[in-house]
């Protein structure tokens, strides 16, 4: 058996195109959506994130701005950039780059930003509304998850879904989502036991551990569809994912490739968030 390969790059290519034509829409009617992405530090991997998020604002219309901080910035000052921003009406969404340096509070930070702007869906009030099943945005990982999910026709109702990983940015939030489509759902983490015998329930497993190659083929229920959300980089520099795709592909009924699964589905739905930011605003 040969899995269905769940192709990021192509679906975003159409939302990608869809959400053109709305910008395309909105600026004729006076409101162009902006986006400001704001890089504290010089990680070059952040860097490369930020860069290709602003390469894809630009493909769809949507206006981004641009703000890299040194290491050292105090957080008041990132704080006060935020209140500016906030307050720009020419920015319908904020983004901060993380992780942050160890001096500045994650939480302040994302707690500073307007709940209206905040199209990652990282501040409380936005993850508060999506447990409770009214969320203005979702969040762009496991709603990319959600969307690469749609094209293999396999609903969660009903269904035994594994989410291995618990992060407040892509576990707990995928658990919810899965939830709300009425999925049976476990959330394994590095505390689980006999992770193997939980994994092999899933009929929709979603992997988000950060480990290369973590999930094997013994550990996959055949005719499973797979969400490798992992992005690991080797020592020969390729980008991996944590699942042994090669050896899972062939049991699997569905499964995302790393790279072009995910992580183009992740700034695709950042995109969407910001088009329905301006729309809000
Ligand atoms: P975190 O490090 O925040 O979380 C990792 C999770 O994996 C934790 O919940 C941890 O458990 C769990 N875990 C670690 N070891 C094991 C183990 N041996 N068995 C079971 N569970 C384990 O990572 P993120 O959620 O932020 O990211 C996960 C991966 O996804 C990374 O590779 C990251 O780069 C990638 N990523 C990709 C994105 C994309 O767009 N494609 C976006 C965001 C992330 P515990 O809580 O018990 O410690």
């Amino acid at each position: 058996m040969s899995a269905m390969i769940l192709n990021g790059k192509d679906l975003s290519v159409i939302i990608r195109e869809q959400l053109k034509n709305e910008v395309e829409q909105m600026v004729k009617e006076g409101v162009r959506p902006g986006l400001a992405v704001v890089l504290v530090g010089d990680d070059p991997a952040s860097k490369i994130y930020v860069n290709n998020k602003k390469k894809a604002c630009e493909q769809v219309g949507i206006q981004s701005f641009q703000y890299f901080l040194e290491e050292s910035t105090k957080e008041e000052v990132l704080l006060d950039l935020i209140v500016e921003l906030n307050n720009d009406s020419s920015v319908h969404g904020i983004l901060v780059q993380l992780p942050l340096p160890d001096h500045i509070s994650e939480k302040k930070v994302i707690e500073s930003i307007d709940p209206k702007k905040d199209v990652d869906c990282f501040h409380p009030m936005n993850t508060g509304k999506l447990f409770t099943g009214s969320p203005v945005f979702l969040p762009c990982t496991p709603a990319g998850c959600m969307e690469l999910l749609k094209l293999t026709g396999v609903k969660p109702e009903g269904k035994e879904c594994v989410v291995v990983g618990r992060s407040n940015i892509v576990g707990k939030p995928m658990a919810v989502l899965l939830l709300r489509e009425n999925g049976t759902v476990t959330v394994a983490h590095s505390r689980t036991k006999n992770l193997k015998e939980v994994t092999k329930r899933a009929d929709i497993l979603v992997v988000a551990v950060g480990k290369a190659h973590f999930i094997t083929e013994d550990m996959v229920k055949p005719g499973a569809v797979v969400l490798d959300v992992g992005m690991n980089r080797l020592d020969n520099g390729k980008l991996a994912g944590d699942v042994d795709f090669e050896n899972v592909q062939h049991i699997a009924t569905a499964i995302t490739p790393v790279p072009g699964g995910v992580g183009p589905m992740t700034i695709t739905m950042l995109l969407k968030n910001t088009v329905t930011a301006a729309k809000n605003q």
